[in-house]
């Protein structure tokens, strides 16, 4: 009889829980047990305690207890390096964009924007045929998902709907979901494009708000100057009005901070009957920025605006979690890509347009038979040295959160390695982050 490693202690209102981080199950405590638990005394338990324990997976067998890490490992590798029946193709559409906000990554691309002649997009739309169709055929694939982004997706509208259309009808004929996403800065979205992205399977667009109208209308205007808020909140009404999945994304750094709570307040009442049902909310931290907050700093602002999400239903609590898998596409091994107009093929997202940080073309997968050639150092980074084999020497494959947090975005792992970012990983003051932000989770579906 063995006591998982998969958990965590909560002591909440005078009343103590222990938290089972394999499969979500939450047991609430009186004091001895509590005791006994926390110091691995299984047998000052009770019977029935014990039989509680073990039926919500509490208490495992010696095999299961010794096989942690490796199941843990395999469930990971697996996920990092099967061709699944799935495929995900992120397409960064155009550097361009209409806005110039104050933190923008793109920031140095502002006076770089590159103009893309009609060879080069049928030349894009013809690769990424042969390189889809020849997924279809080898991975029986059963769902593609398009996910459109920039610079600002929205000035290539119209090329947009084409490929929704394409791969929309091959989906139909072939017996394949197809599914998009769109992160814009909603600007530019009117009828003509709503009823289009009604047509081709938009599960939800993205559109960013970074405080009420005056901080928002500071930090993210056109290129003219003019503001930008009001136009948006008019589009994000009709947006979901129509029915279509709206995230507001709210990017937070110590010059807005102060105005989150009452734009969670201006969102819910302008938008009351959608929210929870076409309108949600999604909080980030602007990383890079002179007004940054660090990521253990961010932990506390985050859970307290969070908690505003869950009273209105922008957000619902959850503490069950999805597995051991990879974070995302950039540390796996498989079919998925990011690319940009030009062909050109990266680990991540952050890095479109620098085509120094590219690691192959669609056209070189395509003229080696579709295959990648794995051993690039831009790949590489992501795959092998960002693995979790490797970072937080290993660690993080015997950690109890490995589950929600999947060891944190590979883009950051590598940004902690070279320095580039606070290294949480030390002193565990990212297990305080993920400890966190399951207590809040658990204070609000017991209410307290
Ligand atoms: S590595 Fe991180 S930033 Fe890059 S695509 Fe993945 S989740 Fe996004
Ligand atoms: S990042 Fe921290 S909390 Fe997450 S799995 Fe690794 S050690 Fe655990």
């Amino acid at each position: 009889m063995f006591l998982t490693k998969n958990k965590a202690f909560f002591y909440l209102k005078n009343n103590y829980y222990i938290l089972n981080t394999e499969n979500g199950a939450l047991i609430k405590l009186d004091k001895n047990s509590y005791e006994h638990l926390k110091n691995k005394n299984i047998k000052k338990l009770s019977n029935e305690e014990v039989n509680i324990l073990r039926k919500n997976g509490f208490i495992i067998d010696k095999n299961e207890y010794n096989n942690f890490y490796f199941n843990n490992r395999n469930n990971y590798l697996i996920s990092k390096h099967l061709k699944s029946d799935s495929l995900k193709i992120d397409i960064a559409v155009t550097n361009k964009c209409n806005f110039s906000c104050t933190y923008c990554f793109e920031k140095e691309n502002l006076n770089n924007y590159i103009n893309v002649n009609e060879k080069t997009k049928n030349e894009f739309r013809k690769n990424l045929s042969d390189y889809i169709n020849n997924k279809i055929k080898n991975n029986n694939l059963k769902k593609i998902t398009i996910v459109w982004y920039g610079g600002e997706p929205t000035l290539e509208y119209d090329f947009i709907n084409k490929i929704n259309k394409e791969y929309y009808e091959l989906g139909k004929e072939k017996d394949i979901e197809f599914n998009n996403i769109i992160i814009s800065n909603g600007y530019l979205i009117n009828d003509k494009f709503i009823s289009e992205l009604k047509k081709y399977n938009t599960s939800y667009i993205q559109i960013t708000l970074d405080g009420e109208k005056d901080m928002h209308n500071h930090r993210r205007k056109l290129k003219s100057n003019k503001g930008t808020y009001n136009q948006i909140l008019n589009n994000i009404e009709k947006l979901i009005s129509n029915k279509i999945e709206t995230v507001i994304r709210i990017n937070i750094d110590k010059e807005n901070f102060k105005q989150v709570n009452n734009l969670i307040d201006t969102i819910n009442k302008k938008f009351s009957k959608f929210v929870g049902k076409y309108l949600f909310i999604d909080l980030s931290r602007v990383f890079g920025s002179e007004y940054s907050y660090t990521n253990y700093e961010f932990k506390d602002i985050k859970n307290n605006f969070t908690h505003k999400l869950f009273k209105y239903k922008f957000l619902e609590p959850i503490i069950s979690n999805n597995g051991v898998n990879a974070f995302c596409s950039a540390e796996c091994d498989n079919d998925d890509l990011v690319i940009d107009i030009f062909g050109n093929v990266y680990k991540c997202w952050n890095y479109v347009y620098e085509k120094d940080k590219a690691y192959t073309t669609l056209k070189e997968i395509i003229d080696n038979d579709f295959k990648i050639i794995s051993r690039n150092k831009n790949r590489l980074d992501y795959v092998e040295k960002a693995s979790l084999l490797t970072v937080n020497e290993g660690e993080c494959l015997s950690c109890e959160f490995l589950r929600y947090c999947k060891g944190l975005c590979p883009d950051q792992r590598k940004r902690m390695i070279e320095g580039y970012e606070e290294n949480i990983y030390k002193n565990d003051k990212c297990k305080e982050i993920v400890y966190s932000y399951i207590e809040s989770n658990i204070k609000e579906i017991l209410s307290y």
